[in-house]
Order: structure tokens, then C-alpha cells, then sequence
């Protein structure tokens, strides 16, 4: 924080008063281990010769499968990787998957790359994730899977998907990159529709540096994402199917089963922070949250706001450069959509997604980590109510 640590006073920085953060205020701090606690497990790995292929990995998975109630879980080099197998393990030459624009690229990529076509569906304004009434809308018989994101760790709407796919008999898979820890009517997020798949990068809760896990209750489906992270090849090197090198090193999941061990006072821990924000924003005019379901738990892997310029008195860029101005880091998740990158326009189809345009500019995502300490959530929340006060 600054030198005059304490109540901050007159106008933010942009409008010339004293900076809130001398030493900017990153948006995310990731997890990391003590290095001593490390040196037993890599003097092992070392010994061994085994840097890839074998114990940690598969204690990860053993953990992770029982701390999340799952048949199966399969540790992979990356969420994205994770995703591309699972739509792979679809074994469709072709279809649509439905997903929301408003989220993470990767989560498209992951469609695109196996020649299934994205199909963006709008959100539920409330809560910003995929809204279960457009995704029938957008139903044809075209469509293999429904892709739904548990948007910065809050669960998304898992019954009413489960019903329109199991009535469709289409798949339902879950990009759970923010939701390890998420639970849903009290249940951890894991076990839910045909596949979830965690991310285990370095902002993401459960960190190995770079890493995911895929989870599932399919025997059928595990067992080809199995074979898929590592080449398609069953052991025999016959490749059943065009597979990926997707594997987790060893070294990665000895750095996951570490941050396993802390992984649920930290979720806690957010939660606070949360509750603080929410304390020190709810009574700005235009600022609102989205919402999470009182029986759910969100992991805020991010914690974002919503904004409405007129009421607030400064659209999203306005306040993100207020915010700079006064030594605190932000970033728009997610701006721009994903129908709206270049990747994308021009090559699907183009539907109307009204919540998603509308909401889109309007979020912006403020600094959060496991222990930023609560003085300093107060003082972002001050330092906003100071930008809207010098509004005009
Ligand atoms: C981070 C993220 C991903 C990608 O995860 P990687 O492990 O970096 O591949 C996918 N989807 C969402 C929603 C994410 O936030």
C-alpha cells in the first residue's frame, strides 16, 4: 500500500489526489510451494529416473478422484489439452457443440480443433453463465455436446443442462478450470455430466505451473483419455485414434499434491475477501455482482463486477484507467467475446446473443489471491467508491 497507510481521503489519482497503491496491486498472486517442502518428493522423482508416466501422477489422480467423489480422474498437460480430448473422445467426424461466448477462449479452441463446429449460446444475465432456455433455442439435430463453463467458480445451472442433454441425447461436459473447490448444493464440483476438466495453472487454485485434470464417472471415456494424453497409443503402439502428447510430469503433480494439501482454506479464505467486496461495493450506484446461488460455494477464482456507465458515472475503460491511476491492476473477463475474436468471426454461425453484447463491456474483474489480505480488498473498494464520487 502507499506510505499513508490508512483512511484514504479527497479525490482518486486521475482526478490529482495521492495514489492508493504506491507498488501496483497485481490483479493475481499465484500459489506456490516452499521449496523445502518440495525437495523430498523431487530427491524421489530424481532417484527414480521416472520424470514422467508414473507415482505422483498417479497419486494426484487417486487424491483428486477421491477429494472430488469421481470414478476417474485423468491428469493431463493442460486444461485445454484436457477439453481437446474429451471432445475428441466424442468420436463425432463432425457436429455442433454448444457454448457460451462469454468465457475463456481456450474453451472454443478446444471444439475447433477437433472440426466440431462452436455454436455460441447467450447467458443468463443474473448469474453470466450459459442460459439453459437459449441452449434448447439453439438445439438441432446437429448438435453432439453442450460445453458449459462454471464461470469463475460459481457452478453453472448443472440440473437444467443435464436435463436438455439427457432428454437430446447429446453430451454435457463442463470446462471446470476455475471450479476446483466449486460446490454445487453442497457437492463438490467433479462428478457432474459426462466430463468436467480442471485447470491447474498458475492462476487457477489447485496450481502444478501448467497442468489440468479431466474427471469422470465413464469408464469408456476415461480409458480414451488415457490412451489420448498419450498419443492414442494403449501401450502397444498401435494408435487406436490421432492422440496428443498430453501428459502431466512428474514434477507438476508433486507441486499439485502440495497445493491439495491447502487448497480448502484457501477457497475459505477467498470467500471472505468476497464477502468484503461485496460489503464495500453493494451501496455504489451502478455496480452489481454476479450472482451465486446461495446453496452453491463459488472459488472466486475471480472476483468481477459488473458496471453500468450511466448510473456509475464511468464506462469499463474509464474506470480501468482510474484504477491504474491509482496503482491497481485489472483485466475485463471476459472482454471481447469469443464470437467477436478474430478467430471466430466469419466462421460460425451467427446468432443473436443480446446478454452477451450487453454484458460483455460492462465487467471488470479486481484483484483477488489467496491471501491479499483484507485491508488491501478494502482499500480497492474505497479507492472505487472515491472514482465514482469524482464521476463528471
Ligand atoms: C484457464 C482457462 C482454460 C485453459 O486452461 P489451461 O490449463 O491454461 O489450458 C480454459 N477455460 C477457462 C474458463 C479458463 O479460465
Amino acid at each position: 500500500m502507499s506510505a499513508e497507510d490508512g483512511v484514504l481521503t479527497g479525490p482518486p489519482a486521475i482526478a490529482g489526489g495521492s495514489r492508493a497503491f504506491d507498488e501496483e496491486l497485481r490483479l493475481g498472486k499465484p500459489w506456490t510451494p516452499d521449496l523445502d517442502s518440495l525437495t523430498p518428493s523431487f530427491k524421489a522423482i530424481f532417484a527414480s529416473g521416472f520424470l514422467s508416466n508414473s507415482t505422483y501422477v498417479e497419486e494426484l489422480e487417486r487424491k483428486t478422484a477421491e477429494y472430488l467423489q469421481v470414478s476417474h480422474c485423468v491428469a493431463v498437460s493442460s486444461c485445454t489439452a484436457g477439453l481437446m480430448l474429451v471432445n475428441r473422445a466424442l468420436g463425432r467426424a463432425g457436429g455442433e457443440v454448444l457454448l457460451p461466448s462469454f468465457t475463456f477462449g481456450a474453451s472454443a479452441h478446444s471444439v475447433a480443433w477437433n472440426r466440431l463446429t462452436p455454436k455460441f449460446v447467450d447467458i443468463d444475465p443474473r448469474s453470466l453463465h450459459i442460459d439453459p432456455s437459449d441452449v434448447e433455442r439453439a438445439l438441432t439435430q446437429e448438435t453432439v455436446a453442450i460445453l458449459a463453463t462454471h464461470l469463475y467458480g460459481a457452478p453453472c445451472a448443472i440440473d437444467e443442462l443435464n436435463t436438455i442433454a439427457r432428454s437430446a441425447g447429446i453430451k454435457l461436459i463442463f470446462d471446470a478450470a476455475h471450479a476446483f473447490g466449486s460446490l454445487y448444493d453442497g457437492r463438490r464440483v467433479g462428478p457432474f455430466g459426462d466430463a468436467e476438466v480442471f485447470s491447474l495453472s498458475p492462476t487457477k487454485l489447485l496450481v502444478a505451473g501448467e497442468g489440468g485434470l479431466i474427471t469422470t464417472n465413464d469408464d469408456d471415456l476415461a480409458e480414451n483419455c488415457r490412451a489420448g494424453r498419450n498419443y492414442g497409443n494403449r501401450g502397444n503402439y498401435n494408435c487406436k485414434f490421432v492422440g496428443l502428447n498430453a501428459r502431466l510430469s512428474e514434477i507438476h503433480a508433486a507441486i499439485a499434491l502440495l497445493s491439495l494439501e491447502t487448497l480448502e482454506e484457501r477457497v475459505q479464505q477467498r470467500a471472505r475477501y468476497a464477502e468484503i467486496y461485496r460489503g464495500g461495493l453493494g451501496d455504489i450506484p451502478g455496480i452489481s455482482f454476479p450472482a451465486v446461488r446461495a446453496t452453491d460455494r463459488s472459488t472466486y477464482k475471480d472476483f468481477t463486477i459488473i458496471v453500468d456507465p450511466g448510473t456509475f458515472g464511468w464506462d469499463v475503460p474509464g474506470l480501468e484507467k482510474a484504477l491504474e491511476a491509482d496503482g491497481i491492476e485489472t483485466r475485463r473477463y471476459y472482454y471481447p467475446p469469443i464470437h467477436t475474436m478474430d478467430a471466430y468471426v466469419g466462421r460460425v454461425e451467427e446468432r443473436a446473443l443480446p446478454v452477451t453484447n450487453s454484458i460483455s463491456p460492462r465487467v471488470l474483474t479486481l484483484p483477488m489471491w489467496d491471501d491479499i489480505g483484507e485491508e488491501r480488498v478494502e482499500r480497492v473498494a474505497d479507492t472505487i467508491r472515491r472514482i465514482q464520487a469524482a464521476a463528471g
